[in-house]
């Protein structure tokens, strides 16, 4: 049996355990809260319909109880009111690609020195960010199973602050050295990688990721796509090359992650197959990651590293990893950026729009340059600024589309009666100026107030 085997069920025991007691304290918690009113702001619910001014949302409990304007919807007594005048009231929100584990070091590799850290340090300080950031829903995209399924658990039962997680744990990969780091997970065989897959999906993943597409053989790219498709799992993967791509789609993968820039265009044999599984189904969505990974982002930020000083972005971190951080910028040298760099990067996704495949918001968050406090904003001006796609779609793909995505909307991702309450208000008007989302004034993630 292996390590990892064998860790993943002493998890599924003791987390299974603990969680009976702290989810009934939670709830307890919960009911002592007074009910809020949203009172006054524009409110963009986050179906892509018109923005509803002088809005009232009332919110009790973990959930949104009605919603409707100053007019309509007159406060009932018992309620803490709270002004949203001058504000726009969004729905909280999502990054569908984040890494908690990291916090911005260059080299991802150097930074499992921190493993130790990552459950009780560096992800939940990452997750606390990202929630006083306005994101109240995240997809984590690899790392340790016991890290992340742990804290996962803790928020969910409310004895930390953070975004509700949907994590995959270990990215399966075909890469069969050595010395993986945990946020790997190697296959040995067809059976192996089936029952890798259906371990982690015990254990209580969300999704399953594949890497290093290239390093398996066909049927044990199909066990895995099919085992996560058995127990209602989607599957990502890479879709930076065009080996990735073609792998992926043969695969049968849900949802590929980044976008390569080498070229304009996808080529020829690409576009064709991602037009025949368009429309065939089931539905294919991309995650474009449009800052980091030496997209958008890097280019401005290797010439402004003093940006990445803002001592906003360590909030909570323990001063040696901050300057563990900071020296790794110091010392970073970015490769050659390609000037054709953007225009490649927007054409390609042009491309996939007039596919039909469904753009997914998510920012690499954690990796080189993508602060957990700044990487959803800054992401969110870039599909608007450079990808020139309209704010609403914007806000409605960090929302409501996310959800879905998820498989979570009938839950949350709009400002709706019985949904959970997760909501922000942001100074402004995000339709004019998206990076009005950069700093929210209110925070509020199943009916708790954080900020
Ligand atoms: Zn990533």
């Amino acid at each position: 049996m292996s390590v990892t085997r064998v860790l993943l069920g002493v998890l599924i025991v003791v987390v299974g355990g603990h969680g009976l007691v702290t989810a009934r304290q939670s709830q307890q918690r919960q009911s002592q809260i007074k009910p809020l009113a949203l009172v006054g702001g524009s409110l963009i619910d986050g179906t892509g319909g018109p923005p509803v001014r002088n809005s009232v949302v009332l919110i009790r409990g973990n959930r949104i109880e009605k919603v409707g304007t100053i007019t309509s919807l007159p406060v009932p007594g018992g309620y803490d009111p709270i002004s949203t005048d001058g504000m726009t009231v969004v729905p909280g929100l999502w990054d569908m690609h984040v890494h908690l584990i990291y916090s911005g070091h260059p080299n991802t590799g150097y930074w499992f020195k921190y493993a130790s850290q990552f459950e009780n340090v560096t992800i939940p300080v990452a997750a606390e960010q990202m929630l006083m950031a306005g994101v109240t829903s995240v997809r984590d995209l690899a790392a340790p199973a016991q890290a992340i399924l742990t804290v996962k658990k803790r928020i969910a039962e409310g004895t930390l602050p953070g975004p509700t997680l949907y994590v995959a744990g270990p990215a399966l990969t075909g890469n069969r050295t050595a010395t993986l780091t945990p946020q790997f997970m190697a296959i040995s065989s067809e059976p192996d990688a089936r029952a890798k897959a259906r371990q982690l999906i015990d254990a209580g993943v969300d999704v399953i990721k594949m890497f290093n597409l290239e390093q398996m053989s066909p049927d044990e790219r199909r066990a895995i796509v099919a085992e996560a498709h058995s127990r209602g799992l989607k599957v990502v993967a890479h879709g930076i090359t065009d080996t990735d791509i073609r792998l992926g789609l043969e695969s049968g993968v849900d949802d590929f992650q980044h976008l390569g820039w080498a070229t304009p265009e996808f080529p020829p044999d690409i576009v064709t197959a991602i037009r025949a599984r368009v429309r065939a189904g089931p539905p294919l969505y991309w995650t474009p990651t449009v800052g980091a990974n030496g997209l958008l982002n890097l280019p401005y930020l290797a010439t402004r590293p003093e940006f990445v000083d803002d001592p906003a972005g360590f909030r909570g971190l323990p001063a040696e990893l901050v300057d563990d951080v900071r020296n790794g910028w110091a010392a970073y040298q970015p490769g050659a950026v390609d000037p054709n760099t953007a225009t490649n990067v927007k054409r390609r996704i042009a491309q996939l729009q007039a596919l039909g495949v469904i753009l997914v918001f998510g920012t690499d968050e954690g990796s080189v340059g993508q602060l957990p406090s700044q990487s959803t904003w800054m992401d969110a001006d870039l599909w608007v600024r450079e990808l020139g796609i309209d704010p609403m779609t914007v806000i409605r793909k960090m929302t409501s589309d996310a959800a879905r995505a998820m498989g979570a909307d009938r839950e949350t991702g709009t400002i709706s009666e019985g949904k959970y309450a997760d909501v922000i208000a942001v100074r402004g008007d995000p339709l004019r100026h998206i990076d009005a989302l950069r700093e929210p004034k209110i925070v509020i993630k199943h009916g708790r107030r954080h900020k």
